[in-house]
């Protein structure tokens, strides 16, 4: 795109693509500006008790990392490919967690000399103990909890219920007591990322005081020598009405308060989808508009191979309609008016659907829907080589 000192944005994009070319427009868009901002804005609400890292499986795009990179205190990592990824951005704190750790992750966390391992069982422990002698280093820890009670208002729990994160609260004791016996972990701290798309948020500032008295008391009762609470991510997106966001003002207040009973702990918040969905943007073209069964339909070019989340949550991805005025054909141009319309992409299955009979004003074939909150857990969840359609191009808006 042409760079100019105005500030770009998708609608800027769009209209440029089509004077270019025959192609309908698809397309991940990335506005860094905006990225820029709201991480800012996040890491300057914190009080300093807290460190920002950003979870990278949210959206590990390159370009997304190199503009957090000097905001964020470090960089969260679930596999050895996203280690990779964040060295190729420079040289960043790393927390690594992985509920099914192999080997040669565990060697190349060791080697590239991330921060903390998550342990989240007995076996991941004995396997880091093994490791580590042999290759007689000493591994910076912080110990998975699975709560024994769950959080409540949270969309994908991972604590507090049966699940395969983390070591049972049960547990602790027996877990902390074996790795004290050994010279090749050294307990940092206790890590109880529990919860995804949590909207409520009094409930996610009681979450991280439990999370803060647990780790007290584990501390005070084996005279442990720890630092971090980590208390993972799981902040949400209203993608059901973004009027109403999560209530970031008065989460970081509660957290504020909290700082009277953290004492010399460091509270480490590892946040993914709050931090790029609103950066992204999917933005594609009306092919086709019809009624079948006293219902209307859009179809797109693409769908839910690049934008899977709305399939996965049987929802809505929140959108707006970027209409275009010209028809370049001979025929009848299909559309509807105050009507209300199910989108859906172009695969041969009826689950291609981003969005469910929401009403809308106007929508025609060539117009052109601009997908919002797209930037996490969108394009890398999707099953992008399924029915072999070409890929969406990727944009960076105010680089
Ligand atoms: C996925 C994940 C996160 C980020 O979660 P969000 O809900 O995207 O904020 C943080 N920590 C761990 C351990 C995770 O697995």
């Amino acid at each position: 795109m042409a760079t100019n000192a105005k500030r770009q944005t998708v609608e800027m994009y769009i209209e440029e693509k089509r004077v270019q070319g025959e192609e309908p427009v698809c397309a991940y868009v990335y506005d860094l500006e905006k990225l820029r901002d709201h991480a800012n804005t996040i890491k300057e609400s914190l009080p300093d008790f807290c460190k920002l890292y950003y979870a990278v499986k949210a959206n590990p795009d390159q370009h997304l990392l190199e503009v957090l990179a000097p905001t964020v205190d470090g960089f969260e990592v679930a596999s050895e490919g996203e280690i990779h990824k964040v060295n190729e951005v420079g040289q960043i704190p790393m927390i690594f967690g992985a509920p099914a750790k192999k080997d040669c992750e565990i060697e190349a966390a060791i080697r590239d000399g991330v921060g903390y391992l998550n342990v989240e069982s007995f076996q991941d422990l004995n396997r880091m103990l093994y490791l580590a002698e042999q290759k007689q280093v000493k591994i910076p820890i912080l110990i998975r909890v699975n709560l024994s009670s769950d959080v409540p208002d949270s969309h994908h729990m991972m604590s507090g219920v049966p699940s395969q994160f983390g070591v049972d609260e049960a547990d602790i004791p027996d877990l902390i007591e074996k790795a004290l016996q050994s010279d090749h972990v050294k307990i940092e701290g206790f890590h109880f990322h529990a919860m995804s798309n949590n909207l409520n948020a009094k409930a996610h500032v009681r979450f991280v005081e439990t999370c803060i008295e647990k780790s007290r008391k584990w501390q005070e009762q084996f005279k442990l020598e720890i630092s971090v609470v980590d208390i993972g991510g799981g902040i949400g997106i209203n993608y059901w009405n973004p009027g109403e966001p999560f209530d970031w003002a008065t989460f970081a207040e509660g957290i504020d308060h909290l700082g009277k009973i953290v004492g010399n702990l460091t509270l480490v918040l590892e946040i993914g989808r709050y931090m790029t969905a609103e950066c992204g943007f999917y933005v594609t073209e009306v092919l086709d508009v019809k009624k079948n069964h006293d219902q209307y339909f859009s179809l797109v070019r693409g769908g839910s191979h690049h934008l899977r989340l709305p399939a996965a949550w049987k929802m809505s991805q929140p959108f707006r309609i970027h209409p275009v005025e010209e028809w370049r054909y001979p025929f009848e141009r299909p559309g509807v008016l105050n009507a209300e319309v199910t989108i859906a992409g172009e695969l041969c299955t009826p689950n291609d659907v981003l969005v469910r009979q929401n009403s809308v004003k106007q929508l025609r074939a060539g117009d052109i829907i601009i997908f919002e909150m797209a930037g996490a857990y969108a394009w890398t969840i999707s099953h992008h080589d399924f029915l072999s359609h070409p890929q969406p191009e990727m944009v960076y808006l105010n680089k």
